[in-house]
């Protein structure tokens, strides 16, 4: 049996290999799995040493695991000694990809940009600063008054069920149906499938820092000079909300098998700010609208922020906008799942009529 590191966010060491039997070694903490084991045995075992928190959060699952590198099956996995979990997964032709989470990096984000340029109304662009690139799908028909959608995936870059989403979503973006004709009338979506491609490729952070550091970047959104990939989003954000035409903005997340619902939530105050009853109830509204049909689909309105620094929080401390998250479950659910959830937050964007009150400065917001 040979093990290879998949091209995106894979750990393969510290590996063993005993006759029929894999082990890998995810502990102390969370690490990312994505390998190719070619000449494997029919019947192969993999064991995955991961401690309870870890189980808990990838694993109860199962393993994920893919004979053609494009579909992939959940396989059960059982504990069978102190931190340690073992799967028999079957290996029809010698090769098989085992992962622990829904694997997409940097060659999914190449083809789904290949795939889709040059659609109609659909463009992609590039942000570059600070060594980095954001790769941003932009779609309708710009120079009208109409309101921006942002929806922000891959800000921790190993949650890829939210990567997945948004993959959905602009692939939906590119056909012709009832819904795009619908939506180009009536607004401009902006998808970020990855925040950054860069950190796909490392093993052990959801963001890795030019200089090579891992680190919370999702939580950068306040800091005085976020890295360059928060700077770029930061910079479109709020000049969107400037202009007064930020509509909704999701940042599409995953808890992978922590819960067992995809869970959207807002906050009602931060710092010194609080959404004025008004626009606390079309926050609401919001949250209802959105999560509608969405599969294990939940919504709440938190109090406050569960950590400083986060998009909703610093968007609306300082610039007094609403702005929402999701956490897509992989539990009981795959990529068909994800898939279905991106196509419903578009729907279901059709069916809030105002949304001024995200924009708490604009004129006439309560
Ligand atoms: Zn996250």
């Amino acid at each position: 049996m040979e093990i290879t590191t998949s091209f995106d966010g894979g750990i393969a060491r510290p590996v063993e290999i005993a006759d029929d039997t894999v082990t890998f070694d995810l502990r102390p903490k969370h690490k990312v799995l994505n390998v190719w084991i070619t000449d494997a045995p029919a019947v192969l075992r993999v064991q995955v040493l991961v401690s309870d928190e870890g189980a808990e959060h990838n694993l109860r699952g199962g393993l994920i695991v893919s004979n053609d590198g494009c579909s992939f099956r959940a396989v059960e996995v059982t504990k069978t000694a102190e931190e340690t979990w073992t799967a028999e997964v079957a290996v029809p032709e010698g090769r098989v990809q085992v992962a622990n989470r829904y694997p997409y990096g940097r060659d999914r984000l190449d083809g789904l940009i290949c795939r889709t340029a040059g659609a109609a109304d659909g463009r992609w662009r590039f942000l570059r600063g600070g060594g980095r690139t954001v790769p941003l799908f932009d779609w309708g028909r710009p120079g009208r008054d109409l309101r921006i959608h942002y929806f922000i995936a891959g800000e921790d870059a190993w949650e890829t069920a939210g990567v997945w989403v948004a993959d959905a979503m602009v692939r939906a973006l590119c056909r012709d149906t009832d819904l795009t004709r619908e939506l180009r009338r009536r607004c401009l979506i902006r998808i970020v499938p990855m925040v950054s491609p860069f950190s796909a490729t490392q093993p052990g952070g959801s963001y890795t820092t030019p200089d090579g550091r891992s680190i919370y970047g999702a939580a950068t959104w306040g800091d005085e000079s976020p890295p360059p990939e928060y700077d770029m989003l930061r910079r479109l954000v709020t000049d969107t909300i400037r202009g007064d035409r930020l509509g909704f903005m999701l940042t599409m997340h995953s808890w992978q098998t922590l819960r067992d619902t995809t869970s959207m939530e807002t906050i009602r105050t931060a710092g010194d700010r609080a959404l004025s009853t008004s626009r606390q109830r079309w926050a609401e509204h919001v949250l209802e609208a959105m999560i509608d049909g969405v599969p294990h689909g939940e919504s709440h309105l938190a109090e406050t922020i569960w950590h400083e620094g986060l998009a909703r929080d610093y968007l609306l401390r300082r610039h007094n906008a609403a702005t929402f998250r999701v956490e897509v479950t992989t539990l009981g659910q795959g990529v068909d799942g994800f898939q279905a959830t991106g196509l419903r937050f578009l729907q279901n964007l059709l069916r809030i009529d105002d949304w001024r009150p995200a924009c708490g400065n604009a004129a006439g917001v309560e």
